[in-house]
């Protein structure tokens, strides 16, 4: 394939969260720096939960300031990506990590999703079909 060829790009198996729960997360959020998951509507609770915790940590135990710079569904889990944020200068730092809590919040929701399913979440295992999905017993028969 020549470097001005697009590959094939297989349409997403699933719709993204609604304009409205995104929006929700980010009035419930506005700190960490604009939230636009591209995953389905199933996780919209462990990603709000998480992105509180992520975000009290700062504020009560003095973790980092995080910015999410991107969510998204990845072999069946989420991904749940941040920087940290530069108050100083008002700018994503160039160094500095999570918290190893903040960073523990973030493995925890990854292993949640992998057990909620994507679309309901309602309590789902990992589905392998042409791609894999963390799907209830229901949407998985679909
Ligand atoms: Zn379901």
């Amino acid at each position: 394939m020549s470097a001005h060829e697009i590959p094939h790009v297989q349409p997403l198996p699933y719709q993204t969260m609604t304009p409205e729960e995104t929006m929700l997360l980010n009035e419930r959020h506005p700190r960490l720096g604009g939230i636009y998951p591209e995953c389905n509507s199933g996780w919209f609770t462990i990603i709000d939960v998480l992105c509180a915790e992520l975000q009290r940590q700062t504020d009560k135990y003095k973790a980092p300031q995080l910015v999410v710079t991107q969510v998204k569904q990845k072999f069946g889990t989420l991904r749940f990506h941040v920087a940290c944020f530069d108050t100083a200068t008002d700018e994503i730092a160039d160094e500095g990590y999570a918290s190893d809590t903040q960073v523990s919040l973030i493995a925890m929701a990854a292993r949640l999703s992998a057990r909620t399913c994507e679309i309901c979440g309602r309590p789902g295992t990992m589905q392998e079909r042409e791609w894999i999905q963390a799907l209830c017993i229901e949407h998985a028969a679909n």
